[in-house]
């Protein structure tokens, strides 16, 4: 059984440690639309500081595509991972990675196709990734994933991951514990403990990385079934953490 997760548990120098955050669901409450999330002065002030006091060790592990995560953070200095790590950014900015974006192509004009007709489901072509967004819609959740099982058969570079009212069709070469794996390889994070903290099925593959590298995996809300150590209850309990964070030396 996962337990709760506290800074108590963390080292006394916190210049050892480096955190990632999830976005949507972790850091917002998820809405009924991604485009409803909306810049916030306070939250991108609170990262700031974190960031700062981490020596620069934060980053950002979304399953959003970088244009979307600067619209929402202000085009920080934060380093991010887009598209669940199909796109990189690091913190100096030197290096911006993108993975090929060809293969979805094919594959997103078929999915466009069958569901083109299916009343409110939003397809998100992100260039690297698709996301549809089921939330609003009365579809049969086994017929949707049976369709876009049955598209990624055939395509051996892409997988698919469902998510909470969401699929993504994404490269299987890329993904949240492959970004933090990458982060980890390059100042500032390098030889600190890391910390994820995520709560959908994506992020599992970043707890997995975590766990491996002697770090702390928290998964917001309980889930059972989660690879992750310790969980958070809830979104406002991810805020608080990031308080306490900011109060410990
Ligand atoms: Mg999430």
């Amino acid at each position: 059984m996962a337990s709760q997760f506290t800074v108590k548990i963390l080292p006394k120098d916190i210049q050892q440690i480096a955190l990632f955050l999830d976005v949507d669901g972790t850091l917002y409450n998820i809405e009924n639309s991604p485009s409803l999330i909306k810049p916030c002065f306070r939250l991108q002030k609170k990262l700031h500081n974190i960031r700062n006091r981490l020596g620069g060790a934060l980053g950002l592990i979304s399953g959003r595509s970088l244009d979307d995560l600067d619209r929402i953070f202000d085009n920080n200095k934060i380093p991010l991972a887009g598209n669940h790590g199909a796109q990189l950014r690091d913190a100096f900015r030197t290096n911006e990675y993108q993975a090929d974006t060809g293969i979805i192509k094919g594959i997103a004009h078929k999915i466009e196709e069958l569901l083109d007709e299916q009343k409110n489901i939003e397809i998100e072509n992100k260039g690297s990734n698709l996301t549809v967004h089921f939330r609003n819609s009365t579809i049969d959740r086994k017929e949707i994933n049976k369709i876009i099982m049955e598209l990624v058969k055939y395509e051996p570079k892409l997988t698919f991951l469902k998510g909470k009212e969401v699929i993504e069709v994404k490269p299987l070469s890329h993904n949240k514990g492959t970004a933090i794996s990458y982060f980890m390889r390059t100042k500032p994070f390098i030889k600190r403990r890391p910390i994820f903290i995520g709560d959908d099925v994506s992020d599992e593959d970043g707890f997995e990385t975590v766990n491996n590298k002697g770090g702390w995996s928290v998964r917001v809300g309980n889930y059972k079934r989660s690879k992750a150590n310790f969980f958070l209850p809830n979104v406002k309990s991810v805020h608080e953490l990031m308080k306490q964070l900011l109060k410990s030396r």
